[in-house]
């Protein structure tokens, strides 16, 4: 396939690791399906998701966002993806007209055939929903004919809310459970690229079983690992399944 003629789908990460805890799975997923996977990184965590880089002595806002970059291209590169890094800083994040404009051209370029983004609420972390109210604003407007008319609108793609940190807080329930178990391996390696948040991986890793316990529970798969989201929009079909 060329890559005009390639199904694409678009993440949009609040920092420059989430997408790799919490939708690593359905990148590598994808892209190993010959999809082209396309993550925008809001940020690079620089200030809110980098204790362990801050500690170092002598350490900069510009050496830490550099290093999270780095990170974060590795990690992309392991699971297929591409990355494309919008610098708007975090705690506080803030996004103006320009960067939403921004994430609307890139949803006019792309033509995603769904979306993967945080929450709807947080209250451990207010960077995280307002990626979320960013990524479908801009799908709004993307899809909006008024909005520069010069380049076609776009469809309706499914937004997909990736797993909080704590999920009962957060107000989110696994509604989508996606086996994972083919592509665990990529997943854990992108994990251990992400040397500045090394306490997590043992977390994802138990959170990636007990959703693939829940998986094959729930359905006659035999998976040991998943990776779970919430809908936002009704699942359209013509069957009950
Ligand atoms: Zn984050």
């Amino acid at each position: 396939m060329t890559s005009s003629t390639r199904k694409t789908a678009l993440v949009v990460s609040a920092h420059s690791a989430d997408f790799v805890w919490r939708a690593g799975g359905a990148i590598a997923l994808y892209a190993a399906r010959g999809w082209d996977v396309i993550v925008v990184c809001l940020s690079f965590g620089e200030r809110g998701e980098s204790a362990k880089l801050w500690r170092q002595p002598g350490m900069t806002l510009e050496r830490v966002k550099s290093e999270r970059k780095e990170e974060a291209l590795r990690a992309a590169e392991v699971l297929g993806a591409q990355v494309r890094f919008l610098d708007v800083g975090d705690y506080p994040m803030r996004i103006d007209n320009s960067t939403l404009g921004e994430l609307v051209r890139i949803y006019r370029e792309a033509r995603p055939e769904f979306v993967l983004t945080h929450s709807l609420t947080d209250p451990y972390n207010f960077d995280h929903p307002l990626a979320s109210h960013v990524a479908q604003e801009a799908r709004i407007v993307a899809q909006a004919h008024g909005h520069d008319p010069a380049t076609p609108v776009i469809g309706a793609p499914g937004v997909f809310l990736f797993e909080p940190h704590q999920p009962e807080q957060c107000d989110w329930k696994p509604q989508v459970i996606l086996d994972i178990t083919s592509v665990w391996e990529k997943k854990a390696a992108a994990f251990r690229v992400m040397a500045a948040q090394e306490h997590l991986w043992e977390y994802y890793e138990r959170v990636a079983l007990q959703r693939g316990a829940q998986g094959a529970r729930n359905s006659d798969r035999q998976m040991k690992y998943g990776e779970a989201y919430q809908r936002v929009f009704p699942l359209v079909g013509d069957e009950l399944r």
